[in-house]
């Protein structure tokens, strides 16, 4: 039997799961945890459903009772899938079906499944259970945990949405296998941000690690060696555990982001203006790694930090495969003064102050809070 780490949330225990080769747990977890419905859907994408979507489907379809059903539904994969029009398209299908009240969603996906379906059950019927079945490292490490949904609109990313708490948040290592290489990076990012503002231990960790957490995500290329993936594959769900219980307890502290949860967007006041201007072309977690660096030569000028924390920042993100200087063609879609007026839109802003979270050192933010940065010392860091 698989062994699993369990992680609570917002005081409900158990209520993350974490290990490998999942599926059969997350049946019986599942259907046992969340009982009283007459239906369950899966909601995933055209990239995965080929992968994991039959597997899951015959899983819980053995441990169904006599008067429940098991829909699926299979959505086009990317970013364009997080609109009002997919929303409604959902919806209707789950209308259609005569879905009520007493309906269990389940994501199987990346943030983007994970982030609309949730959406779709905060709203349906006034609200209807779901379980996140995150595929990629980034909702493992982070979208996945704390509840936020949201669905783009043409004037930005996650501006409608709700605040909706999942029922149960499975995290199957064995999902990483299939996960492309870019897309590792992207949830590293969120890794390397998680330990630096929190956790000096687990960053050396990271920058020990490398060889260890690649081969635990690429599961049995080295067969020969059972002991050593075993060893690599704990490795790997300790670092996953350890990103993951962090993220919980900032939710469990401040579930709507009023104080405590704001330090989570360390790398993101800056990282986000970057990637208004150069998404789709860069993800997320690449606008991020650029986040990260810029925030701590911040942190540095300001005079919060040493130098090295910067070179330990940059140093780990480059063995991570995530950028740390932008190239030729981007930098010039990234003007000063647009940078800076993409910033004024930042939901942590009071007015035209802007906050951003600073580092005191490897593992620790200061004041554990974003701090008021004044324009011209954002301007003079950008502009080198
Ligand atoms: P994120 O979690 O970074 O927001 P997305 O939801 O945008 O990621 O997913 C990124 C892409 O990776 C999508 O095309 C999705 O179908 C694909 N994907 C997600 N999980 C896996 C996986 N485990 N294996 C292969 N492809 C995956
Ligand atoms: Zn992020």
């Amino acid at each position: 039997i698989a062994n699993i780490t369990t992680i609570p949330l917002l005081n409900i225990p158990n209520l993350i799961q974490i290990g490998y080769q999942l599926m059969d747990h997350i049946a019986s977890d599942l259907t046992r945890n969340v009982n009283n419905v007459s239906n369950y859907v899966i909601i995933t994408d055209t990239q995965l459903a080929p992968l994991y979507l039959s597997t899951l489907y015959k899983l819980i379809q053995s441990h169904l009772k006599l008067n429940q059903r098991l829909l699926t539904r299979i959505l086009p994969c990317g970013e364009q899938s997080k609109s009002r029009n997919t929303k409604a398209q959902i919806e209707d299908f789950l209308l259609n079906q005569k879905c009520t009240r007493d309906t269990c969603l389940i994501a199987l996906g990346g943030g983007v499944i994970g982030d609309l379906v949730g959406f779709v059950a905060s709203t349906f019927m006034r609200g209807v259970p779901f379980v996140q079945i995150p595929t990629t490292l980034l909702a493992m490490v982070d979208s996945s945990i704390g509840g936020k949904t949201a669905i783009d609109t043409a004037h930005g990313k996650n501006l409608i949405g709700t605040f909706w708490q999942p029922k149960r948040i499975y995290m199957n290592l064995s999902f990483l296998e299939t996960l492309p290489k870019r897309e590792i990076a992207n949830g590293m990012a969120e890794v390397i941000k998680t330990f630096a503002i929190s956790n000096e231990p687990e960053f050396i960790k990271l920058e020990n690690g490398k060889n260890q957490i690649e081969s635990a995500i690429l599961g049995f290329s080295d067969q020969s060696d059972a002991t050593k993936l075993d060893a690599d594959r704990s490795m790997l769900m300790s670092v996953v555990s350890a990103c993951a219980a962090y993220k919980a307890y900032i939710v469990t502290e401040d579930e709507k982001e009023d104080g405590l949860r704001g330090l989570l967007n360390f790398g993101h006041s800056i990282g986000h203006a970057y990637e208004a201007h150069l998404s789709p072309e860069w993800l997320h977690g690449e606008c991020v790694s650029l986040g990260l660096i810029h925030e701590a030569e911040l942190s540095y000028y300001l005079g919060h930090c040493s130098s090295n924390v910067i070179s330990r920042l940059k140093k780990c993100l480059q063995l991570y495969d995530l950028p740390i200087k932008f190239d030729e063609k981007s930098k010039h879609r990234l003007g000063l003064a647009q940078v800076m007026d993409t910033m004024k839109v930042d939901k942590k802003n009071k007015g035209d102050q802007k906050r951003i979270v600073l580092l005191k050192k490897v593992g620790s933010a200061l004041d554990n809070k974003p701090t008021d940065v004044s324009d011209v010392a954002i301007e003079h860091v950008l502009s080198k």
